[in-house]
């Protein structure tokens, strides 16, 4: 049997995984990417890659994937009446995200992360291995033992790695799910964003999307069911009446069929609370640290994002190596999740008021100065915005979003499980 020790073992070669272990190889580490799938593979998701994830790709050298650019956005809300929301270059993004599959965007990234001499493994993350009480490494599906300095759990939300290392307090986390499919004769000319009614004033705790992909739509829909992960099946119920509210309002031109094309779904944990980032030798990134944007359900860019802040953490040298990742997880993203879990936590649940929201968001969305505005903010594009009238109504949202959120026990969880951000606010 193969008994293998390295500096880092990276369980999960998604965005998170590989992009942590492309810039730990790079620093001259030794480091092993496992994942239990087979390259290339598929994942459940908007096919999405947004602006800060293509700005990562740049900054560690790396191509931008080719597909349809996604610039301005519908938010189209439960009676059809529709918000554009307009993208602009930021000083540290571009004004625009890229459509391309995770079958696709997932492989190429793994790729150059071998290519800089990560160490490929095949095999499920089956049973922790421990030295004095602490996580030393993974004996395999495969019956392989992985041995390491240190772990990195990027097996996603549902992670492994996270539950092993007690890192999570499950009633406390905000989960999500969502079930997507291709429509493969939509031709798409501005994604949208879909707020939706199964009844009048009884809005769906989520949203749906319909996404330009490579010949066709990206189309799917999401719920948010805080702790409760029962309800997530009610996405994959609902999907059939919500692509007959997508004709209905004219987002899909097809009317849908009974037999619906295949589908996929997936969890989102999201706004980080519940979930700890790191301790002694194990650090979660990506899903597995539950960050995805608890508003508009991204997670690729803070999943690439989180990898290299984990690797730059732990090339730093050997000590602190969980308190300077968390100081740079909070750094990076405390300050808009701490709002958005919190609205999202109170909002779960009480379908009129999300009703009400929603009506009023899509009549504020009529100000260019608030559809910009919002596009920055719920974007998590605030740092980096240029100035201008969209940045100061963002700024002003994120002004007004801590203070009501300061003395939540969602904020005072965070500030315990991260620590305060030492970063000055992004305003
Ligand atoms: C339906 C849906 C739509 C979405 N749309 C978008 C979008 O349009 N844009 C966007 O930015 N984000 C979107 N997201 C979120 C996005 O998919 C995630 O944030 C992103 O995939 C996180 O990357 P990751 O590397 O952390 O995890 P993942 O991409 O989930 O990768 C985890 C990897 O770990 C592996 N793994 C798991 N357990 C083990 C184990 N025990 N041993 C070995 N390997 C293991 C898995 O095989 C997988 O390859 C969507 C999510 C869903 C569910």
């Amino acid at each position: 049997m193969r008994r293998t020790r390295v500096d880092a073992l990276v369980v999960g070669s998604g965005p998170a995984g590989s992009t942590a272990a492309l810039v730990l190889a790079r620093g001259g580490a030794r480091v092993a990417l496992v994942d239990k799938a087979t390259f290339p593979r598929d994942k459940a998701c908007g096919d999405m890659v947004g602006p800060r994830a293509l700005q990562l790709l740049d900054d560690l050298g790396l191509p931008r994937p080719e597909g349809p650019h996604v610039g301005d956005m519908l938010v189209v809300g439960p009676n059809g009446r529709r918000v554009r929301l307009p993208s602009a270059d930021g000083l540290t993004y571009p004004g625009h995200g890229t459509a391309v599959t995770r079958t696709e965007f997932d492989d190429t990234l793994r790729h150059e992360a071998l290519e800089a001499g990560a160490l490929p493994v095949q095999g499920r993350a089956a049973e922790p291995l421990e030295v004095d009480g602490r996580i030393d490494g993974y004996r395999l599906s495969t019956g392989e033992e992985w041995r390491a300095d240190f772990v990195i759990g990027a097996d996603g939300a549902t992670s492994g790695v996270a539950a092993t290392a007690g890192l999570v307090e499950a009633d406390r986390v905000l989960w999500g799910f969502a079930v997507r499919t291709y429509l493969p004769r939509e031709v798409v000319d501005l994604a949208a964003i879909v707020m939706w009614e199964p009844s009048p004033w009884q809005a769906f705790p989520g949203y749906g999307w319909v996404f330009p992909a490579e010949g066709g739509a990206n189309v799917g829909l999401g719920i948010a069911t805080r702790g409760d992960r029962q309800a997530g099946a009610r996405a994959v119920r609902a999907l059939p009446e919500f692509l007959d509210h997508l004709h209905a309002v004219g987002l899909v031109a097809e009317a849908p069929k009974a037999e619906l094309p295949p589908r996929l779904g997936g969890w989102l944990k999201m706004g980080m609370v519940g979930t700890t980032p790191a301790r002694d030798r194990v650090l979660l990134i990506g899903d597995a640290a539950g960050l995805i944007n608890p508003l508009q359900g991204e997670g690729i860019a803070q999943a690439m994002g989180s990898g290299r802040l984990a690797a730059e953490s732990l090339l730093a040298g050997p000590g602190q190596v969980a308190e300077r990742y968390g100081a740079a997880l909070a750094a990076a993203h405390l300050p808009y999740q701490q709002i958005t879990a919190v609205a999202q936590g109170a909002l779960v649940g009480r379908p009129r008021a999300i009703a009400a929201l929603s009506r009023l968001l899509i009549a504020a969305g009529a100000s260019d100065s608030f559809a910009g505005g919002w596009a920055v903010f719920w974007n998590e594009l605030l740092v980096g915005a240029p100035p201008g009238r969209h940045r100061s109504v963002a700024a002003a949202l994120t002004r007004m979003g801590r203070t009501m959120t300061a003395r939540t026990a969602t904020a005072r969880w965070l500030d315990a499980a991260l620590g305060q951000s030492k970063a000055p606010p992004p305003f």
